[in-house]
């Protein structure tokens, strides 16, 4: 029997069950289905379009070393998909199961579509390592503290992962082209040249290079902002590049302690189980203490934010990273979320957006998550009273200031021990250094300390008006 693979954010060969299935059943018609509803949405991103497109002619590529080829369609998947299955004469879609609220409503009518042609619609495993109907507390209920979920998590069983297929028998119909970001109706990849090699292979290469020595130190460099001591596959996993059964059982088989690592990989579980269990938290803060918070309205600030030019140069250094590169560094994400959210008190959801648009690992259920931890509003997030010092933490994660002379050029010459605090610089120091502050870069937007303790008494006062409310 004739079966469609809708290929979806599982961009991959290797450990991929719903081709398996597919190719198992007889001959496969692979497809991808470019949707303007995701591409186009509030969401849209050049950065991930683009780091998506050539991951599809990779996957192209590897189907036809295989006999197979990619099938390229735009359009509304619910009417896309069935047109294409009945092109093919299928009798199945295969699919990798999806948990947004967006990839559920879509795989429901897909579903009712196909069954109204005549067609089965399969959801498979294969984008997390545990689906969330399997990961429980004791008595049987989903879980929204981390350090449980992950021993529930950790506790399961895991599977094989299974190998690339060899030859596919293949179906073809006309295979469609990949369009470019100009015909999809979106402006050019502001990070074009500093995105990572797309595509499957290379995804395999950059796991490869970490499980071969970084793994071993990553509990201690994760934090680190001027050492490369991360695996650099967020968006590999974000677009199903690498299956995460793989990384993990491959990251279990390391010859150290790799149990960090894989806690990290667990907090994305933790984040599509959330978003699995709770899809309200697109919407809505989860605790609701989050909807009692006066959020400012400061559209300078938020510019100043997004644009790199709060004067602390921690979250300056982030947000230029992100702006050239696509990515930023863990470390810089809680930082810069932090600021946006407590020391400028403007809603996380303009910081969510702004990253969700720049990021090409952007991925709905982490970001929110990372966003609603940051703004302490989530399920398991920072205590509202714990707020990160924008310069405590720039000199213990990146203590001699290489990651800050980095993105933030006119510091280069500012001397090491001014450089977390450039304002602290007296006139002749500025002076020599070449750096003017208020000139040649600002002055803090916020007093830091200040700042801090306007936070807390708004979370306070949003806490008790919360506990109020709920008696
Ligand atoms: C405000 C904020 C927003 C974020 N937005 C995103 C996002 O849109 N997409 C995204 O993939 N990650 C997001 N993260 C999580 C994290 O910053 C990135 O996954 C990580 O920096 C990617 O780099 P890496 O692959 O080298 O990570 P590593 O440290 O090597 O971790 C390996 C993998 O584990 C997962 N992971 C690691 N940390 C987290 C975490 N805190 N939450 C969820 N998954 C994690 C990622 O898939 C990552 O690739 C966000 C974090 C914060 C604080």
């Amino acid at each position: 029997m004739t079966s469609v693979l809708w290929f979806r954010r599982d961009l991959r060969l290797h450990d991929h069950p719903a081709l398996h299935a597919a190719a198992e059943a007889g001959p496969v018609a692979p497809l991808f289905v470019l949707d303007p509803a995701l591409l186009r949405g509030r969401w849209a991103s050049s950065n991930r379009t683009a780091f998506l497109l050539a991951s599809l002619a990779a996957l192209d590529a590897a189907l036809r070393d295989r006999g197979a080829r990619l099938h390229i369609r735009l359009g509304n998947p619910a009417a896309v998909v069935p047109g294409f299955a009945v092109e093919v004469g299928a009798a199945d879609v295969f699919a990798s199961r999806d948990y947004t609220p967006y990839a559920r409503r879509r795989d429901a009518a897909v579903a009712r579509a196909l069954e109204t042609a005549g067609v089965r619609f399969h959801a498979r495993r294969g984008t997390l390592v545990h689906e969330p109907e399997e990961v429980r507390g004791a008595s049987g209920q989903p879980l929204t503290v981390f350090t449980p979920f992950f021993r529930a998590w950790g506790a399961l069983p895991l599977r094989e992962p299974l190998p690339a297929p060899g030859r596919i028998p293949a179906v073809t119909a006309a295979p469609g082209e990949l369009p470019t970001l100009e015909a999809l109706g979106l402006p050019p990849a502001p990070a074009a040249d500093a995105l990572p090699p797309a595509g499957e292979p290379a995804a395999r290469r950059r796991l490869e290079r970490f499980l071969a020595g970084p793994v071993c130190a990553y509990a201690e460099t994760r934090d680190r902002l001027d050492l490369s001591g991360t695996a650099r596959i967020s968006q590999d996993l974000h677009f199903g590049l690498l299956s995460p059964l793989e990384v993990v059982t491959r990251a279990r088989a390391a010859p150290c302690d790799s149990t960090k690592f894989i806690a990290e990989v667990a907090w994305r579980e933790f984040y599509h189980h959330i978003l699995w269990h709770h899809p309200r938290v697109l919407r809505e803060p989860f605790q609701p203490l989050g909807a009692s918070i006066p959020w400012r309205d400061d559209p300078a600030a938020f510019d100043a934010w997004a644009g790199g030019r709060t004067g602390y140069p921690l979250v300056d250094a982030a947000m230029r990273e992100l702006a050239a590169t696509g990515y930023m560094h863990n470390r810089a994400r809680m930082v810069a979320a932090s600021f946006l959210a407590k020391d400028l008190l403007l809603d996380w959801r303009l910081g969510e957006t702004h990253f969700m648009r720049h990021l090409a690992d952007g991925d709905v259920a982490n970001n929110d998550g990372g966003w609603q931890w940051a703004a302490s509003v989530g399920t398991d997030a920072q205590p509202y009273f714990r707020i990160f010092n924008p310069v405590t933490q720039s000199k213990k994660f990146d203590p001699e200031g290489r990651y800050l002379r980095r993105w933030l050029p006119e510091l280069r010459n500012v001397p090491l021990p001014c450089l977390h605090e450039p304002w602290t610089m007296p006139p002749h120091l500025q002076e020599a250094s070449g750096c003017i502050i208020g000139r040649d870069y600002p002055a803090p937007i916020v007093d830091h300390a200040a700042a801090r303790q306007r936070a807390v008494h708004v979370f306070e006062a949003a806490r008790q008006a919360a506990t109020k409310a709920s008696r």
